[in-house]
């Protein structure tokens, strides 16, 4: 009878597995509970992203809210409105319950078919943050090209437009975008991390769902329109951050990439008056080379 609730399993599952640790039994009690694989990570999945996403967006909402942040917002000028954030979390909760939704029930599947593992005991934690790093790298590369291709004009009528709306982004706006726009980036997100799984055969489904928490909070923080002295980018310079962002959404050209500078560095794409000054002075150096 214990079974018949989640709890239950868990009592019984601690009974005959001493060996694992808490998380690693309450992870066990959910699928045994759930009695359906499929059900128990589409589920898991969607729980999480929704708790992250708008969990990670509430302290933004705050901040606008309070005058003494201004000094730390990027387009001082342009604060968000009540009503601006609710809309736009309205049409994303929208996007959520009817695109992303329905997608999730392969996820299970998939992460089948490629052997992702499901079961316990977990990786090590330097596993975990090896992996996730790797995903980091992989995803920021799509991101910039797949990002930079729907720049090109018809892409961008069609498709990127939406996102751009706000020119000044705040945090709910970062899944803000066409359905297309979510999947072609999504894939980068899940993609990569499929991909190493496929290559070497060596991936937990809970280190991808770690995954996606830290590449949501890298991109509501990337849209939340403040620049603090403790951002994460003054102590990694090559990291991106709000600052990166921002510019992208004020000039829309330039600054493509999600969590890393250094494609936009090396292909000579950063945005910004800085980044063009710093163009002109190349411009004119080769000049008077020449000369
Ligand atoms: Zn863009
Ligand atoms: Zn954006």
């Amino acid at each position: 009878m214990a079974q018949h609730t989640y709890w239950g399993s868990f009592e019984e599952i601690s009974k005959y597995n001493v060996s694992l640790n808490y998380a690693e039994k309450m992870w066990l009690a959910w699928y045994t509970y759930m009695q359906n694989d499929v059900l128990a990570t589409g589920i898991m999945s969607f729980v999480m992203h929704e708790a992250v996403y708008f969990g990670r967006s509430l302290p933004w909402i705050i901040i606008d809210a309070i005058p003494w942040f201004r000094r730390y917002k990027i387009q001082q000028q342009k604060i968000p409105t009540a009503w601006e954030q609710w809309q736009c979390a309205l049409l994303v909760l929208f996007s959520h319950f009817t695109v992303e939704l329905p997608q999730i029930w392969f996820f299970h599947p998939m992460c089948q078919f490629f052997g992702l593992s499901t079961t316990v005991p977990f990786p090590s934690i330097y596993k975990m943050a090896f992996h996730i790093a790797v995903f980091f790298v992989l995803e920021d590369a799509w991101h910039y090209w797949t990002h930079r291709a729907m720049h090109w004009g018809p892409l961008y009528k069609n498709i990127h437009k939406i996102h751009h709306q706000y020119s000044a982004p705040f945090g709910l706006a970062a899944e803000y975008a066409s359905p297309i726009e979510v999947m072609v980036l999504g894939l980068g997100t899940v993609g990569a991390p499929i991909a190493w799984c496929a290559i070497t055969g060596d991936l937990h489904i809970l280190t991808m769902y770690l995954w996606i928490v830290f590449r949501l909070f890298q991109a509501i923080d990337a849209h939340s329109g403040y620049e603090f002295p403790w951002s994460l980018h003054h102590f990694l310079p090559f990291w991106a951050g709000a600052e990166h962002h921002d510019v992208h959404h004020e000039r829309f050209i330039g600054n493509y990439s999600s969590s890393f500078r250094w494609w936009d560095y090396f292909l000579d794409t950063e945005a910004g008056p800085e980044a063009a000054k710093r163009r002109r002075e190349r411009k004119l150096a080769k000049l008077k080379k020449v000369q």
